[in-house]
């Protein structure tokens, strides 16, 4: 099978002069191949989108909205669709991808709602017979760069906004699982978004340079590793470009003594292993604080033994493949590396049995013991179901660890303390905190977004952030003709 590039509402016809391999995880065989985009594939994207914007810019919001809401029914009726292609070529088990498609459709009801979101401010008589008013006008050609771990979910985290808002879009997915976005982009269409407002690029470095360099893309919202968001925040400022650019994480669970033991454990298993821990928001660190460890610990261990890993189109299976054999092996070595660093290893994820093809990129799910901050499984983001645990004789040393982290994405602290959890979340220096929740993604009207190594740029995305970054607003001081005008006046305008 070929996937190719969506471009002024058809798939493209050019001839490919690079391609990439898409893989069934789970069997480890070639799927796909993928059309790698050119530079001036993406000039001619950014054409297609230009031309959209002199119309779409004017359609009215009643239009937009319509569209978004057709949009939303048509994906509604077809999320099991979606969810399948997602495991298909990501890997992460079918509920797990029927959740990212639910996700996402929030995105797209946030987005159907853009009349009241748009709506501006407006002070009568602010000076005498003057009248203010704000509007929020959209930006012209965005384009849009996402990460393998939601093919789904983080496209539409941003393409629904961008486009009620009045943008056109080119969107450049992940080249290892690109099958979703084309999909997204053929349901749009038969939405009735007018051709060239949402297009689809494949590739690599040479397509997202290209849209971070050319003159036409006025915004670029980015999701991926921390030194590629570093790379697309650095390059697209330099052009010119409002850039949002969200990057890696590591997120700690702190514990604390007077914790459920249980619902940490249970939390701590789900948030680590869910999706392989291929999550920005998976937990990766577990906080321990003394004396609870050795409790904890045993439990966490038990909730693994029970885990069934295997083929996310089998029923059961709660734990897929890793996206590539690479990025499985790179996974493995730091098991390797935790046991030769000291970490006490209390399960080994490399020997797991497996309900699935030998050639899938395999890998159960590793627990650490007394691992330090000095060490690579700590110190790095793994990307993995690799689980390490810390353990501390404070609150404030806990505390301490999870703010001397370089990436400040999501945390938790577990507790039945109120006071303790608002301490926490008036602490921490993270820009999504859970009380007694793991994986604190917000809601579809508030907005997702990191602090510190894992976010640059100052939007959020999606949500009221999203509509903010998505548009610039103009602000209007009119006056219409009244008997009292006053006559020529070179002081600067007061408001009397
Ligand atoms: P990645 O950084 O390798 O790739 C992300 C996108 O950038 C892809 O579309 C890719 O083609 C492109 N790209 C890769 N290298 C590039 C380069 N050198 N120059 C320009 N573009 C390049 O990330 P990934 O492996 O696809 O996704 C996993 C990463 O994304 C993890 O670090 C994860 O934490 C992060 N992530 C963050 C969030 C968040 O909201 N903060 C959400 C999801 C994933």
């Amino acid at each position: 099978m070929r996937i190719t590039h969506w471009i002024g509402g058809k798939p493209w016809t050019g001839a490919v002069e690079r391609a990439g391999e898409v893989h069934d995880p789970a069997t480890g065989r070639v799927s796909a191949r993928v059309d790698f985009a050119s530079a001036s594939v993406v000039d001619e994207a950014v054409a297609a989108a230009r031309e959209a914007y002199t119309r779409w810019r004017g359609a009215s919001l009643a239009q937009r909205a319509n569209v978004m809401f057709a949009f939303r029914e048509l994906l509604n009726a077809r999320k099991g669709e979606l969810a399948s292609i997602v495991t298909a070529e990501h890997g992460k088990v079918l509920p797990d991808a029927m959740g990212e498609v639910q996700r996402a459709l929030e995105a797209v009801e946030f987005a159907c709602g853009v009349p009241h979101l748009l709506k501006g401010g407006f002070s009568e008589n602010a000076s005498t017979k003057v009248d203010v008013y704000s509007i929020r006008q959209p930006l012209g050609v965005v384009g849009v760069v996402s990460p393998f771990n939601f093919p789904a979910m983080v496209p539409l985290w941003f393409v629904p906004n961008a486009i009620a808002c009045g943008n056109t879009v080119v969107l450049k997915p992940s080249e290892k699982d690109p099958s979703a976005s084309v999909f997204i982009a053929e349901l749009f269409a038969e939405a009735g978004l007018p051709d060239g407002v949402l297009n689809v690029v494949h590739g690599d470095k040479v397509a997202v340079d290209r849209v971070l360099e050319h003159p036409e893309v006025k915004a670029v919202s980015f999701v991926g590793s921390t030194p590629v968001a570093r790379h697309v925040y650095e390059t697209g400022t330099r052009h010119g470009k409002r850039v949002q650019a969200l990057g890696g994480a590591k997120n700690h669970m702190v514990v604390l003594p007077d914790a459920d033991l249980d619902l940490a454990a249970d939390a701590a298993v789900s948030a680590g292993f869910g999706s392989a821990g291929e999550r920005c928001m998976a937990i990766s660190v577990v906080v321990a604080v003394d004396p609870v460890g050795d409790e904890l610990v045993a439990k966490v261990a038990d909730r693994i033994a029970a885990l069934k890993v295997g083929d996310g189109r089998r029923a059961g299976c709660e734990m897929g493949p890793l996206i590539t054999g690479e990025h499985r092996d790179r996974v493995a070595a730091y098991v390797d590396a935790g046991v030769a660093e000291g970490a006490r290893l209390v399960v080994d994820g490399r020997d797991r049995p497996v309900d699935g093809d030998p050639s899938g990129f395999w890998l159960g799910s590793t627990l650490f013991d007394h691992v330090g901050v000095d060490m690579s499984v700590y110190r790095d983001e793994i990307f993995g179901p690799v689980l390490s645990v810390l353990r501390v004789p404070t609150y404030d040393e806990a505390l301490e660890v999870v703010n001397a982290n370089p990436y400040g994405n999501g945390t938790a602290v577990f507790t039945n303390d109120g006071g303790a959890a608002r301490r926490f979340q008036n602490e921490v220096e993270v820009g999504m905190v859970g009380v007694n929740v793991p994986i604190p993604v917000p809601v579809s009207y508030y907005s997702f977004g990191g602090w510190k190594d894992s976010l640059f740029g100052d939007s959020h995305a999606y949500g009221p952030d999203g509509v903010h970054f998505f548009t610039r607003t103009k602000v209007v001081t009119g006056r219409w003709l009244d008997p009292s005008h006053g006559g020529v006046n070179l002081g600067f305008p007061r408001n009397t």
